[in-house]
């Protein structure tokens, strides 16, 4: 399809130039309004069992005093249905009105007991009406419909329940758990995530049921952005309501892996306008998902007003499958080549190689030797305060050109040009220039630069609609068929770790998704004023955020990726225990991506892509997966890390740790 055809056919967002929210209808949930004219909702999920009452209210007041408006409940079954009215009853005598969704997966009869109960209630499409045999199966025409008539059955009971009851709905799909029907006619494809949620819409649509929010969720940044993306279009194209959504990427991890994991998918929907309701899944008590969820979500209070950027006239982007924009191999950078980092040391004033630890480089004085990390960053950049000492081979060095085109060595260390240097430059480096571009004077520079087989855009904006602002710099550059490598550059004020990590993984993550960037670079001007200490320590975390997002967006695996579910009250161990028993034994395989999940129901499932499965299967007992297939089952908890790690090495996945 050509760009301009494509580009009239995008219908996921209001405009991908301008901020604004996605107008949606409001869907009304107790006290709460997801979608239309309101503010987008934080929600998060209890972790303690749904039979613990005491401790189900306990927990929910801990999450509601956190910033949570929404909070959801699992009912596995009768029993647990029936006791949410019991914490619901416990939360009103405490003075709480907070609404609750019941979280319901393979059992109608627990969800049609909810419904009467609690403000809303969630099914997964993909087992409300089937059971998981990953099996592939041929329909033909008539069978699929009678398989549809078959959902329609044991669907309806609960649409009428919810009608009559004024009780609201998530159609909540996800990537790992779609029905066989689904993954038969459509496969493990964000097309086939939509149509899972369509099935069930129709039946509500045609029962004059509307109270809905779907949700698309994934552990794979790119599938669950794509996938969100082409619901907003089905749903347009289909003639449906354009209903809210729910955002969320599922089995994020913990700490600062998941917290970029779910802003690489929840920031880059956000900054389109798209999302109603928020939940950042992370394995750490439940009353830390609010905050998160809240401080990606107030970043466009205030972004209706940011400053304007070039409209679109064609669009050379496909926003529903990764392509990685093609570019030439300039050094080390663009082509196959994987996304650079480039850690921005300049605040620093005489480095020395000690202080070279904080971007994964390590000088061993007794041996004079370097040793590298798997986050070792690819580049330094100096600025004007030039490195004193050799570096080592793995690293180069980038200079402001000021300084650069008096230094004696001019073959290890590059220039960065600004654009007004560059166009009086006489003298460049022979294989590898950079120069700093802002996203308004890129249209400007590609007839200067087009050609050019030696240089690499570093590129930046001051707008606050960030990364749609550097997305359409990236537009002048596909449009120019230009083909210099480019390294989108941030930059923030003085701010919480966290908010580097989110804001980063949004502005950045959201390129590297839509197959944009060549690397990651954080500026750390701001804390030029701070204490050396203090610099140090900013660097650091600049590093270590660059290689997160790189992996978040799936570019480049520098760490084990785990994906470890947030845990529930089906959860059958201490899920925040094991991830870190797991993560020390397995963090140096480096790509390996392993599930850690709380339960034999939904676990394989929701596992998605991890290449080994460590599942909860019963009190004390683990089931272990290579993929999908399961390997042993029922291994005692005590020596099912030792397992795990035998059949790591039985696939030849396994090297020993570094001393
Ligand atoms: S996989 Fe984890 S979060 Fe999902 S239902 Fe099982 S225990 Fe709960």
């Amino acid at each position: 399809m050509d760009t301009k055809a494509l580009l009239e056919k995008i219908n996921y967002c209001n405009s991908l130039t301008s901020y604004s929210r996605r107008k949606t209808i409001p869907v009304k949930v107790g006290d709460v309004v997801i979608g239309g004219d309101n503010p987008i909702v934080v929600q998060s999920m209890t972790t303690v069992d749904t039979m613990d009452t005491e401790g189900s209210v306990e927990q929910c007041i801990r999450m509601i005093e956190s910033g949570c408006q929404l909070i959801r409940i699992t009912a596995p079954s009768i029993k647990e249905a029936e006791n949410l009215q019991n914490i619901k009853d416990g939360l009103k005598k405490r003075g709480y009105s907070t609404p609750l969704v019941a979280d319901i997966h393979f059992t109608p009869n627990a969800a049609e007991i909810a419904a009467k109960i609690v403000e809303k209630v969630r099914i997964n499409p993909g087992n409300y009406a089937d059971k998981k045999k990953f099996e592939v199966i041929e329909y033909t025409d008539e069978s699929y419909q009678e398989e549809l008539d078959r959902i329609r059955e044991r669907f309806l009971p609960l649409v009428k329940i919810c009608k009559e009851y004024g009780t609201a709905m998530r159609i909540g799909t996800n990537h790992g758990s779609l029905s066989d029907r689904i993954m038969s006619r459509y496969g493990d494809t964000p097309l086939g995530m939509v149509e899972s949620a369509l099935e069930f819409l129709r039946i509500c649509e045609d029962e004059q049921y509307y109270d809905i929010v779907i949700s698309m969720k994934s552990s794979n940044t790119q599938v669950m952005v794509q996938a969100y993306r082409l619901l907003v279009q089905k749903l347009d194209e289909g003639g449906f309501k354009p209903y809210p959504l729910h955002l969320g990427v599922t089995e994020a991890g913990d700490g600062e892996d998941g917290r970029i994991k779910s802003a690489v998918g929840i920031g880059t929907l956000l900054e389109d306008g798209l999302g109603d309701t928020v939940r950042v899944s992370l394995t750490e008590d439940p009353e830390f998902e609010a905050p998160v969820a809240k401080a990606l979500v107030d970043r466009y209070e205030h972004r209706a007003s940011h400053e304007s950027i070039t409209t679109l006239s064609n669009y050379p982007i496909n926003p529903f499958e990764y392509n990685r924009r093609e570019t030439f191999e300039v050094y080390n950078f663009g082509a196959t080549n994987v996304p650079r980092v480039i850690a921005d040391v300049a605040a620093i004033k005489e480095i020395t190689p000690k202080e070279m630890k904080q971007v994964g480089h390590f000088y061993l004085p007794e041996l004079d030797k370097w040793k590298m990390n798997d986050q070792g960053a690819d580049f330094v950049f100096t600025g004007s305060n030039p490195i004193p000492f050799m570096l080592p081979n793995g690293m180069k060095e980038i200079q402001n050109y000021e300084i650069w085109q008096y230094n004696a060595d001019t073959e290890n260390k590059f220039p960065l040009f600004s654009f007004k240097e560059f166009q009086s430059a006489d003298k460049f480096h022979q294989k590898l220039n950079f120069l700093s571009l802002n996203d308004i004077e890129v249209a400007a520079a590609i007839p200067l630069i087009k050609e050019r087989t030696d240089l690499v855009i570093i590129l930046k904006t001051s707008n606050r609609h960030n990364y749609p602002a550097l997305r359409r710099a990236f537009v002048h550059l596909l449009e120019n068929h230009c083909k210099i490598p480019v390294v989108p550059q941030v930059a923030y004020q003085q701010q919480s770790d966290d908010k580097t990590m989110l804001y980063t993984a949004t502005d950045i993550g959201g390129l590297l998704v839509d197959g944009l960037g060549d690397g990651v670079m954080i500026d750390a001007q701001a804390y030029s004023d701070m204490d050396r200490e203090t610099i140090l320590r900013q660097i650091k975390l600049h590093n270590s955020i660059s290689f997160g997002v790189l992996q978040a967006a799936r570019t480049r695996m520098s760490k084990t990726e785990y994906i470890s579910c947030p845990s529930c009250g089906r959860t059958l161990f201490d899920l925040q225990e094991t991830t870190a028993m797991i993560r020390k034994r397995t963090d140096h395989l480096k790509g390996v991506k392993i599930g850690i999940m709380g339960c034999i129901v939904n676990g394989p499932g929701e596992m998605a892509d991890a290449d080994f499965g460590y599942v909860g299967s019963g009190k004390g007992k683990i089931t272990l997966y290579r993929g999908k297939e399961v390997v042993k089952r029922s291994v005692p908890s005590e020596k099912a890390v030792d397992e795990l790690i035998e059949i790591i090495k039985k696939d030849g996945m396994w090297n020993d740790p570094e001393a």
